[in-house]
């Protein structure tokens, strides 16, 4: 068995939409500042699917701001649409 070394700069590089949870390369993904945070997402129509459910209910903002593995365990499979319209 070879044990490979995490690569650290991939942290740095690559990102997850915060909207669907997609993984890409950073410099691929719409960026939106916010304050002092910067958010990815995969494009602008899913930066702004997250502006306007972010706020909406309690329920959507919480899974809005989970890291991909928690949502994964919260969304059992469903996408992020099945889950907040239905
Ligand atoms: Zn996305």
């Amino acid at each position: 068995m070879t044990f490979i070394k995490p690569r650290p700069y991939r942290r740095l590089t690559r990102s997850w939409c915060w909207w669907c949870c997609k993984r890409a390369a950073m410099k691929d993904m719409f960026k939106l500042r916010d304050g002092p945070v910067d958010w990815y997402f995969c494009d602008s129509e899913h930066a702004l699917n997250w502006l306007e459910w972010r706020h909406r209910s309690v329920r959507a903002n919480k899974v809005l701001r989970m890291l991909p593995r928690e949502r994964e365990t919260e969304l059992q499979g469903r996408t992020i649409e099945d889950f907040l319209i239905r």
